[in-house]
């Protein structure tokens, strides 16, 4: 019996587990296991309870033996009996014993050795993993810096910008005010063009009708004295080309000893032009007096004028503005000697807008005095002359 029991030798090896066949197999157990599941299914084999049963009834009946088992087992050894046949087997199967356990103590060798490569392969891969997870590390915490600073450029970048856009803001909020200033400017300065404008088109008006105005008197006039200035001789052509002037009116004083006389003898005799209209329309007339009108024993001629009522007084500017000039006619050197001259008094009631047919006359009182006459008086004629340079 001790000899079926005795050594089980591996019977194949597939890859790097150990295969057996369960040592009851010449009982019938075709099971083969890894090794290290064997031990389990050999105590709970079927064919190992028969080999029990069979071994019980061989045996004596008094009582059943105790079997155990070898204490080489855990090296292989797989003896299986009473204590008597196990005290047998320890003495026959010490050379079994001493190779089991040098195969045991090979195998575990190798089983060391190949751990130990198995630790070292593990501890390189390990160091190689961690020598790369240190590299990685090392370039993460390179990129992280790198991300760090390209954070805190960009957020200074961001606070650039952000005053940037603050100062602009601020910048396009006055330019906004300025334009709307200038804005406002121009549209005051728009409406005063306008209302200049507006201002320039009544004046044209006014203008257009005072030109017609300005026509129909010259034409009436030339039509008036065309006859008379063929039988005159040339002062006479020269006065009447001066009196066809806008503004002047010429005086020929014929017989004036006579008239003087008389005027000496009554001042209120006086001599009256004909009307004529100054450049701004103002109707107009000379009245002299040979002898003056207010002193007694004057001995000097007075020149007024006196404004009259026209027909377009509403569309005049009032009062009248200007100057008058007063000439007398010199023979000798066929020009017009200069007398005096006096600026229109806006305050006088003589240059405001005519109220009746005409105003009260204003005037040269004392410009030419009889002694002062002389050679102007020729062929008992004297021609006076009077400008009117208006302003408005
Ligand atoms: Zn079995
Ligand atoms: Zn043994």
């Amino acid at each position: 019996m001790s000899t079926e029991k005795t050594i089980h030798c591996p019977e194949k090896t597939e890859g790097r587990t150990r295969l057996v066949a369960c040592k009851y197999r010449q009982r019938g157990c075709n099971m083969i296991l890894p090794m290290e599941s064997m031990s389990e299914h050999k105590m709970s084999c079927p064919f190992r309870s028969a080999a029990i049963q069979t071994h019980v009834t061989s045996s004596s009946r008094a009582s059943p033996p105790n079997y155990v088992m070898c204490q080489f087992e855990s090296v292989g050894c797989e003896f299986e009996g009473t204590t008597r046949e196990l005290l047998e087997h320890e003495c026959a199967s010490l050379n079994s014993h001493l190779k089991f356990m040098l195969i045991f103590c090979l195998e575990s060798d190798l089983k060391a050795l190949k751990a130990h490569t198995k630790v070292q392969s593990v501890s390189a891969h390990l160091q190689h993993n961690i020598k790369q997870l240190s590299n990685s590390l090392r370039d993460t915490q390179g990129e992280c810096q790198a991300d760090h600073r390209m954070l805190i450029s960009l957020k200074e970048q961001i606070m650039v910008l952000k005053r940037n856009l603050e100062e602009n803001n601020q910048y396009l909020l006055e330019h906004l005010v300025a334009t709307e200033d200038n804005l406002r400017r121009k549209d005051e300065e728009i409406a005063a063009l306008q209302k200049q404008l507006q201002e320039k088109s009544d004046l044209d008006v006014v203008t257009r009708f005072r030109v017609r105005v300005l026509e129909d008197f010259v034409n009436e006039h030339l039509t008036r004295s065309g006859p008379h200035i063929l039988s005159e001789q040339m002062t006479a052509d020269r006065n009447q080309d001066e009196e066809l002037r806008i503004g002047v009116k010429i005086m020929e004083i014929f017989e004036f000893e006579e008239k003087k006389r008389q005027a000496m003898a009554d001042r209120r005799l006086a001599l009256v032009s004909d009307p004529f209209v100054t450049s701004n329309c103002v109707k107009m007339k000379l009245k002299i007096f040979l002898n003056g009108d207010e002193v007694e024993g004057e001995t000097c001629i007075t020149v007024y004028v006196v404004i009259l009522r026209g027909l377009n007084d509403e569309n005049l500017n009032w009062p009248f503005r200007g100057k008058f000039t007063l000439y007398v006619f010199d023979p000798e050197s066929r020009n017009y000697k200069f007398v005096d001259r006096f600026d229109a008094d806006p305050n006088h009631f003589s240059f405001q807008k005519p109220c009746t047919e005409r105003n009260i006359g204003y005037g040269f009182l004392r410009s030419i005095g009889h002694s002062e006459l002389g050679r102007l008086v020729k062929d008992n004629k004297v021609v006076i002359k009077v400008t009117v340079d208006a302003l408005n």
